[in-house]
């Protein structure tokens, strides 16, 4: 069966998007985050695209060792 759901899904691509903050359409901004409060799936992966983008964060501070550490509170 090929049926296509009215609520699609959302791809990795668009979490990652959301929480890097590079979503700014506030229409899509709604979309994304109605979707995770209802659907249990989107949410445990939007979990992960949190802790990927947080990884990334954290690596991309460690990768030059020659800049200061700047804590910013
Ligand atoms: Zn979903």
């Amino acid at each position: 069966m090929h049926v296509r759901g009215q609520n699609m899904h959302i791809s990795d691509h668009d979490l990652e998007r959301y929480y890097l903050g590079m979503v700014t359409d506030e229409a899509e901004l709604a979309t994304l985050e109605e979707h995770i409060l209802a659907c249990a799936s989107c949410a445990e992966r939007a979990d992960e695209a949190q802790d990927y983008v947080d990884a990334m964060r954290a690596a991309a501070i460690v990768v030059e060792p020659g800049i200061p550490k700047v804590t910013i509170s």
